[in-house]
């Protein structure tokens, strides 16, 4: 073990990206003196609530290539940071603790115990044994760089002198919560929502509500954002993956335009024009009746509704489909528009895109280029990820390299 040169470190904030930097920072310098500070009156509330109580801690994808691809913004920077400390390092750190993980069929991964208690007893249990103060209600105001190369911090109760500063705040909705770090010289990238479904109010397609279809195009018009996925239909719109993923890398556009879109579905999945119609055509000679021939494996009611926007009614066989009532047909099976208007936020797994800019980042230690001794990790940078437990894998693997403070 290297000899320890820095003995007062400070993480700011006990959210994920905290607590996987104090305790790694406590095993790699075990003497050093390491506080956290928290402004809230509680200790890792995102982890409690996080994936539904059951906190998605991971994603089982082990290529990185594949993994960085998940991150609407970070995705280069990424690279970088996972291949000092991935997917399966985070399995074993946690296996070594005695958390196991348990991975769902969409790559999803939880604790066994499907319960974020677990994880939290385990940070607390580390957090415990490596002697690392936790201190809560005292919010971080200010941080400055003494001439002797060590640090102050300012906060709404001391002021403290550090070798180090972990800046680990997350994500927040307004610029505000950011403003002592602009203070430093730091640049931010506006904050902005991501993860959210969209709106169609008043749309009939709500009618169909709890209804979900395994794989369907999602695209907004005018730009090149498209996705293909699981799609499901809401109270108030369209959710599942494919919008949700949608949502996330058109964010910034989404939000400019006041969330006031247009969108086209393609039922098929994927299937162009000239498919549908060679597999519309295959039933044309056919007596059954066209609504009661789901295709494109199109669940049965909204294969109904689609039918019927179509204008063929309902007793009409396909024998009797006209060429015009085929073509509608084919056109609300693979580009049936829709107007967005507002967002509903995604309550399993929201965050926000913005945060410090990274190319004020050394990626190599999560250091500041502009303060030494100042670092930082998690949601605060301008990185975020898609659902599916790849935010909290950037909190890890970002906590874990800022934790070896340089080294
Ligand atoms: C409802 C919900 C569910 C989620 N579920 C999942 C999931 O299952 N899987 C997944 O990968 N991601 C999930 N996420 C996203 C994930 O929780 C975040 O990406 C992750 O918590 C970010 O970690 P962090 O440490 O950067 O920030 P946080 O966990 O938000 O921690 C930041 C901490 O800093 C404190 N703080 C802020 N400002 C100051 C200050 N000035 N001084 C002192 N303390 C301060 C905050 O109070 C907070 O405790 C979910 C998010 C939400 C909202």
């Amino acid at each position: 073990m290297q000899s320890v040169k820095h003995k007062d470190i400070i993480v700011i904030g006990a959210g994920a990206s905290g607590f996987f930097a104090a305790i790694n920072c406590a095993i790699r310098f075990p003497e050093a003196k390491i506080i956290m500070i928290e402004k809230s009156n509680k200790i890792l509330s995102k982890v409690r609530i996080s994936g539904g109580g059951r906190c998605n801690v991971t994603n089982h994808c082990f290529d990185h290539a594949q993994l960085v691809k998940n991150y609407p913004r970070g995705e280069k920077e990424l690279r970088q940071v996972f291949s000092r400390f991935d997917v399966q390092h985070c399995i074993a750190w946690f296996a070594d603790r005695g958390v196991k993980l348990k991975t769902e069929p969409d790559g999803r991964m939880f604790p066994v115990s499907n319960s974020s208690e677990t994880i939290i007893a385990c940070f607390l249990r580390e957090a415990d044994k490596r002697h690392i103060q936790i201190r809560i209600q005292e919010e971080a105001l200010s941080m400055k760089s003494l001439p002797d190369g060590r640090l102050t911090l300012s906060t709404s109760k001391q002021v403290y002198e550090a070798d180090a500063i972990i800046c680990c705040i997350g994500g927040h909705a307004q610029s505000k919560h950011y403003d002592f770090i602009k203070k430093t010289g730091h640049t931010l990238s506006e904050p902005v929502p991501s993860l959210f479904t969209f709106n169609l109010p008043g749309d009939p397609v709500c009618e169909l509500m709890g209804l979900s279809v395994k794989s369907a195009t999602v695209k907004i018009l005018s730009t090149s954002y498209k996705f293909t996925g699981p799609l499901l239909i809401t109270h108030w719109g369209m959710s599942g993956p494919a919008v949700l993923k949608l949502s996330a890398f058109a964010a910034i556009d989404l939000y400019n335009c006041r969330y006031d879109a247009g969108i086209s579905v393609n039922w098929t999945g994927e299937l162009k024009e000239t498919d549908v119609k060679t597999i519309l055509e295959k039933q044309q000679g056919s007596k059954a009746m066209i609504i009661n021939t789901p295709l494109f494996e199109i669940p049965r009611r909204l294969w109904e509704y689609l039918v019927s926007k179509a204008g063929i009614a309902s007793q009409k066989s396909w024998m009797e489909l006209g060429k015009k009532e085929n073509n509608k047909l084919v056109e609300f099976l693979i580009n049936d528009i829709y107007h967005m208007q507002g967002k509903t936020t995604f309550k399993e797994e929201f965050v926000t895109s913005g945060g410090v800019k990274l190319n004020e980042i050394d990626f190599k230690t999560m250091q500041s280029k502009k303060i030494p001794g100042l670092y930082f990790c998690g949601e605060v940078l301008n990185i975020d990820g898609i659902t599916g437990g790849f935010n909290f894998q950037n909190a890890w693997s970002t906590a874990w390299i800022a934790s070896q403070l340089g080294n």
